[in-house]
């Protein structure tokens, strides 16, 4: 999509997100049950339909991307009481910062926005990839698609390579030991069990790539 990216692109955005966390509720929660407390796809629903409902009212007319992320990341706080909440919401909080000022996206600025998401779960989580956590999904989700971006690949394709990435980052999941989260009191327990927050993860980047095509 080559055309400027606009609020109402960005509401429309979170809202199918939601709606992808509804149909991938019970999953979630049944990957979270097997290693943490099943409360995952829950956690997800209840913020991303929170954020969805937050940037309803904000008129499109005047509010800028920044606004829209914000809005959406302070809901999601408030909704969700999980780990995933703050993880989330500093996540948008930065997918705002990163765009700044402006009042509508350019494919570059939305690959910085994706970029800064993910660059926000790590730096609140403080996880690094190979810990079991949603982070193995969103950093080389974030890597593969800024590397597309320099080789001056679509947006599309950029988030393509995105959900690739994130997608055997969620695989790998399964051969990790947690040593971050709920988790990490498990031990080798783990070991073979894919980690929710990570496949929730590639839901999320699954959306903005259906999102983008062209
Ligand atoms: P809780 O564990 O509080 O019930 P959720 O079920 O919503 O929270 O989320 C669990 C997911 O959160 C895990 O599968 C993992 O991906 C992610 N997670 C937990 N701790 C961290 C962390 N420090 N950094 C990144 N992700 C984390
Ligand atoms: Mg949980």
């Amino acid at each position: 999509m080559t055309k400027t990216i606009t609020v109402d692109d960005l509401k429309s955005l979170l809202n199918i997100i939601a709606e992808a966390m509804t149909r991938e509720k019970d999953r979630l929660c049944e990957l979270d049950g097997v290693i943490g407390d099943a409360d995952h796809g829950i956690a997800m629903e209840l913020g991303f339909s929170g954020a969805a409902k937050a940037v309803v009212p904000l008129d499109s007319a005047t509010a800028d991307p920044t606004l829209v992320f914000n809005t959406a990341a302070k809901a999601f706080l408030n909704a969700v009481g999980a780990s995933s909440g703050p993880l989330y919401g500093t996540a948008l909080m930065r997918a705002g910062a990163a765009v700044k000022g402006k009042p509508s996206l350019t494919d570059d600025d939305m690959v910085d926005a994706f970029v800064a998401l993910a660059k926000g779960i790590q730096d609140r989580g403080k996880a690094e990839v190979g810990e079991k956590t949603m982070v193995d999904a969103w950093a080389p989700a974030a890597t593969a698609c800024r590397a597309a971006r320099d080789e001056g690949r679509s947006l599309a394709d950029c988030l393509s390579e995105a959900l690739i990435a994130a997608e055997a980052g969620t695989e790998a999941t399964k051969h990790m030991v947690a040593t971050k989260g709920r988790s990490s009191r498990l031990g080798e327990r783990a070991l073979g069990h894919i980690d929710p927050g990570a496949a929730s993860a590639t839901v999320v980047i699954s959306c903005f790539k259906g999102f983008f095509l062209p």
